[in-house]
């Protein structure tokens, strides 16, 4: 098969690798003119974590990874523990805390060595999706390419998404939602940590920690593997500015407004001389991620970008592209238009299940309502006993059988079921 993609982001990138080791023809159109090596700490899950190891990839993310455990929250003003990380033996498979600009490496060398193309400083203008063509892509300076399929993983600001759901009724909103938090990254390397008592404390923080208090936060770890302390500031303010993101945010204004933290935090704001800057966002729930003749997706955060505090927009995507693999593998010979369409439909309740968990992790870090019934379920709970615990969606999002669900999810088994489903209705009829 003939696969286009549109954006050489994570997403597309781990789309490229995933068909292109499957041996379909893939080709990747970004308009960068390189990778971008903006970012800095990113967690893989299980759900995700399991597909990557499917696709022999293992073994290299290991190398540059920690594995962690899922996380601990402490107060920001005290550092004490509220709620401890959570035990490691949920799932066999890792949660994985990587560093970005390495997971993209990783993407792109295997990307290329099972043969996809990836064509930089190429910015695709437009596409058409017409009922009995092949879909094309509109490449700036005039080329068009026609393909079986085209994956549009342009990223939340998307362009070309409006046009992929054009048919659709007024009443949907096809634009980003923007939050009220803007989160400021900051990285310390280990030696000035090293040289301040307090800062030096965080060395010893190797999991993901969340510091919460009211109206503001902390997400931060040591990597193990490297040789600083990362994390992000998190606010809820409305800075006016229209960037998603820049490098440039202003240190003094963090320090700021992050005064009275724990004593390893405040040095660490003393120690930073820079910091960037993310603006956080989510996309609305879209009526489809399939254009009408289905032969047209959108992958990743131009489908369902979502708040950055369950730390689960990559390993959604990847999730996304496993089951889309495991139906192409499956039934070869169904139309496209047949398969995207289940794999919407397998994917979507999940993906929007999670990502207004997501929003309502942002609200419970910056200390709103429902924080208080987070801590005490979560408290109380016997996590030993979470392997007997039967996971469940639409149970609360405080309670360890959604937090199972969450986190020990077989997408490739569900797929499976699916089908098995589906086809047992067929046969009925
Ligand atoms: C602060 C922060 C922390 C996060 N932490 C985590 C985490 O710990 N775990 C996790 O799973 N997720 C995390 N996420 C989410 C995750 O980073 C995103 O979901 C993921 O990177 C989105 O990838 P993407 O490829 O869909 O989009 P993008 O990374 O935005 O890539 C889109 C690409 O498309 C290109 N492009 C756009 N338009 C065109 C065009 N017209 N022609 C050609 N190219 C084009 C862009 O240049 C870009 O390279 C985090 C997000 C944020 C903001």
């Amino acid at each position: 098969m003939e696969i286009l993609i549109v954006g050489a982001g994570l997403g597309g990138l781990a789309a490229a690798c995933c068909f292109a080791k499957d041996g379909h023809h893939v080709q990747v159109f970004e308009q960068r003119d390189k990778l971008s090596p903006k970012g800095s700490g990113l967690m893989i899950r299980p759900g995700a974590s399991r597909i990557l190891q499917s696709w022999g990839l293992g073994d290299a993310i290991e190398h540059g990874a920690d594995t962690c455990l899922p996380f601990s929250i402490r107060d920001l003003k005290t550092d004490e523990d509220k709620i401890q990380a959570l035990p490691a033996s949920l799932t066999k498979y890792p949660d994985w805390g990587i560093h970005r600009p390495i997971l993209q490496d990783i993407l792109y060398q295997n990307a290329i060595q099972a043969g996809a193309e990836i064509i930089f400083s190429s910015v695709v203008e437009d596409f058409s999706d017409e009922p009995d063509r092949r879909p094309s892509l509109q490449i700036r300076g005039g080329k068009t390419i026609t393909a079986d399929l085209i994956l549009i993983a342009d990223g939340i600001r998307s362009r070309l998404r409006s046009k992929v759901l054009c048919d659709i009724s007024a009443g949907w909103s096809v634009d980003p939602k923007i939050s009220e938090s803007v989160f400021y990254g900051v990285t310390v390397p280990r030696q000035q940590l090293e040289s301040d008592n307090d800062a030096a404390l965080l060395l010893q923080q190797e999991e993901a920690c969340v510091w919460v208090d009211n109206e503001r936060f902390v997400v931060g770890r040591k990597p193990r593997k490297l040789e600083y302390w990362s994390g992000l500031f998190g606010l809820n303010y409305d800075d006016g500015q229209a960037s998603m993101w820049n490098e440039d945010g202003d240190i003094a204004f963090v320090r700021q407004n992050f005064e009275g933290m724990c004593r390893s935090l405040s040095a660490v704001l003393k120690l930073a001389s820079k910091c960037d800057r993310w603006k956080i966002a989510e996309m609305p729930n879209l009526p489809r991620w399939t254009s009408k003749t289905g032969k047209t997706i959108l992958l990743g955060d131009s489908a369902h970008a979502m708040e950055p505090n369950a730390a689960q927009g990559l390993s959604q995507i990847i999730e996304d592209i496993g089951v889309l693999q495991t139906l192409f593998l499956s039934y070869p010979c169904l139309d496209i238009s047949t398969t995207t369409i289940f794999w919407e439909y397998i994917r979507k309740p999940r993906v929007e299940r999670i990502k207004t968990y997501a929003a309502w992790n942002t609200r419970m870090f910056l200390g709103k309502k429902d924080r208080v019934g987070l801590h005490s379920k979560y408290a109380d709970t016997d996590w030993e006993w979470i392997k007997y615990i039967e996971p469940n969606s639409a149970a609360d999002f405080n309670s360890p059988a959604f937090f199972k669900w969450v986190h020990d999810y077989d997408a490739i088994e569900e797929t499976h079921k699916y089908l098995e489903k589906a086809n047992k209705t067929r046969a009925r009829f």
